[in-house]
């Protein structure tokens, strides 16, 4: 579904992503942890061009992410992603927000869009609130109205860069528990997060990033299996978190 070969990036001279490749299977989990400045957010980006690259490929499903004939709108429309900071736009009313997309990128009639929308804010337990402004609801709700906006377009696949890190704590369990169904569901994840609990509950992989380069690669069991085969990096973050 997802496949980097020798990805590299660079700000001006920093290499802010180094050789980076991985391939994300349909249906597959992979969380991606590391620490903070080691290339997450710049690597998830990359998948749906929201961060250009100088060089090697990205494909998601057939399309190649960086060529430039690609429609990126048309990209963007089947990858979803959710970003720390929620960015519902705050004019618009939440049934709105989940609609907007649908009608500008995907051409849906508005009342189409509207009930497609519905159904999604159903599914995260917000349908009462469509018609509410995103500041009148707590982080936790906006950011599963986030979810639900992004689910409206049906995505093939959804990135989350450490969608819960913004939340009070006593939010980060009802975006968690909305992640978890969605995975469990079969839906193609890239979730950058230090949730460690979710990633033992439904990730399939573990990627340990460090200084912009893939450092392992491995299955759940074996991440949190025991310390054999863990880098020297992994193994001090792990147990700064853990
Ligand atoms: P992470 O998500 O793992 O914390 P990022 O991908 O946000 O890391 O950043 C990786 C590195 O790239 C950091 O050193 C950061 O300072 C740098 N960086 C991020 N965005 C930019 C930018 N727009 N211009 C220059 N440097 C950047
Ligand atoms: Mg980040």
């Amino acid at each position: 579904m997802i496949r980097l070969e020798n990805v590299s990036k660079y700000y001006g001279s920093f290499k802010v992503l180094s050789d980076c490749s991985a391939s994300i299977g349909k249906g597959e989990v992979v969380v991606i942890c590391g620490p903070s400045g080691s290339g997450k957010s710049t690597l998830i980006k990359t998948i749906n061009a929201l961060e250009p690259i100088q060089q090697g490929s990205i494909t998601v499903d057939d399309i190649q992410v960086n060529d430039r004939a690609t429609n990126l709108p048309r990209l963007r429309s089947r990858v979803g992603m959710v970003f720390q900071h929620f960015e519902l736009f705050p004019h618009l009313s939440i049934a709105d927000n989940l609609a907007l997309a649908q009608i500008k990128v995907l051409g849906r009639g508005k009342e189409q869009a509207h009930a497609h929308g519905m159904k999604y804010l159903e599914r995260v337990g917000l349908k009462a609130h469509a018609a509410k402004y995103p500041g009148q609801l707590s982080g936790g709700q906006q950011q599963r109205v986030a979810i639900a906006r992004a689910l409206a377009m049906d995505p093939i696949c959804m990135l989350f860069d450490e969608p819960t890190s913004a939340l009070d704590p006593e939010m980060v369990n009802e975006v968690l528990d909305v992640m978890v169904e969605l995975a469990q569901e079969g839906m193609t994840m890239v979730c950058v997060t230090h949730e460690m609990g979710f990633a033992r509950k439904v990730a399939h992989r573990v990627i340990f990033m460090d200084q912009g380069s893939i450092v392992e690669d491995r299955s759940k069991d074996d991440f949190f299996g025991g310390g054999s085969g863990h880098s020297e990096r992994s193994r001090q973050f792990l147990s700064k978190i853990l």
